[in-house]
């Protein structure tokens, strides 16, 4: 039978594996080591259909990813070390471990997009984070600022204003790209309140974060301000590094699928979710484009079985 692996293990990865396992294709899912995408870094998840009272995150993930093994996917906890795709069949390895596949799809998501400076790397976990779920307990009482603008940025300060004793988001324009009911919500917050047209120019601190440089983005000056922890919520980077020099990639970065399909610029594989696409990045897109992956595969798949 002609092989299929599905590597990524979020919405999209494991919505193609239940397409691909009820299709009787038997796919080899490598999820990741940390499997189950940004939701897994999640709260309330309210917008997702079929949930009227919202589900959590991590909770929404488990289901989806028990519905694949329901239907005979192989899910396996483990990162695919690389990829070649200029042989056939594609050559996926895995550590030690190495598999063939005729056919792949790539659902590998994206991940926190960084500010790019020295003090960022140098105080990550010693205050800087990006993840408020993870770490924001770690806060109480103490002052946080978030790094952005967008829906992101707003969940993160709300749950941060949750243990802290005061949140500052940091936008660098004067409006939010934040969708109003969000937006509205932060704003309401008595804990929570806005710097506009500012910039982060550096992270302050040796051991832990004591406080960041702003730069204003109009008038160009700068000021310090304390603080105890900084949170990203800047953006996503598509998680592409296996594929770079093997697949057509945007000029974002994101892998190109033809337009109406997931097939991507190599004849075989495709894409679903996040990773081949900058514009929606909701749960809900990258699952249906990850059921579409699937069909996609599986015509393909049906295909070679039959000498096309
Ligand atoms: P977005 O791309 O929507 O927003 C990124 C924000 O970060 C913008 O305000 C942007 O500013 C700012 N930014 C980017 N780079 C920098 C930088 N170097 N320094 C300072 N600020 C920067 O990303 P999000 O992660 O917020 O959201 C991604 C997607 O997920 C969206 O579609 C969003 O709707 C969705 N989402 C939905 C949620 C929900 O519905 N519950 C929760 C979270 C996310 P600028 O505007 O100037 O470019």
């Amino acid at each position: 039978m002609p092989k299929l692996i599905i590597i990524g293990g979020g919405p999209a990865g494991y919505t193609a594996a239940t397409y691909a396992g009820r299709a009787d294709l038997k796919p080899l899912v490598f999820e990741g080591a940390q499997y189950g995408g940004q939701l897994m870094t999640t709260t309330d998840v309210e917008n997702f259909p079929g949930f009227p009272k919202g589900i959590m995150g991590p909770q929404l993930m488990e289901e989806v990813r028990a519905q694949a093994k329901r239907f005979g996917a192989d899910v396996v906890a483990e990162d695919v070390t690389a990829v070649d795709l200029t042989v056939r069949p594609f050559k996926v390895t895995v550590g030690k471990r190495e598999e063939t596949a005729d056919a792949l799809i790539i659902s590998t998501g994206a991940g926190h997009k960084k500010l790019g400076i020295p003090s960022e790397e140098k105080l990550w976990g010693k205050g800087v984070s990006a993840c408020a779920t993870c770490d924001a307990f770690f806060f109480k009482e103490k002052h946080v600022t978030v790094v952005g603008g967008g829906d992101s940025a707003m969940e993160e300060a709300m749950f941060i204003a949750r243990f802290a004793s005061r949140v500052t988001v940091l936008v660098r324009s004067d409006k939010l790209r934040a969708s109003k009911i969000m937006g509205d919500r932060a704003m309401k917050n008595p804990k929570i309140t806005f710097e506009w047209n500012v910039e982060v120019a550096e992270i302050l601190g040796d051991a832990k974060v004591t406080g960041v440089t702003l730069k204003d983005t109009v008038s160009g000056e700068t000021r310090e301000l304390a603080c105890d922890g900084l949170f990203l919520a800047i953006g996503l980077v598509p998680n592409v590094s296996l594929f770079k020099g093997q697949i057509e990639l945007n000029d974002r970065g994101y892998i190109v699928t033809k337009p109406g399909t997931t097939e991507t610029s190599v004849k075989g594989v495709f894409a679903g979710g996040d990773v081949a696409d900058w514009k929606y990045r909701q749960a809900i897109t990258a699952a249906g484009t990850g059921c579409a992956a699937a069909l996609d595969a599986q015509h393909y798949l049906e295909g070679m079985e039959a000498g096309e």
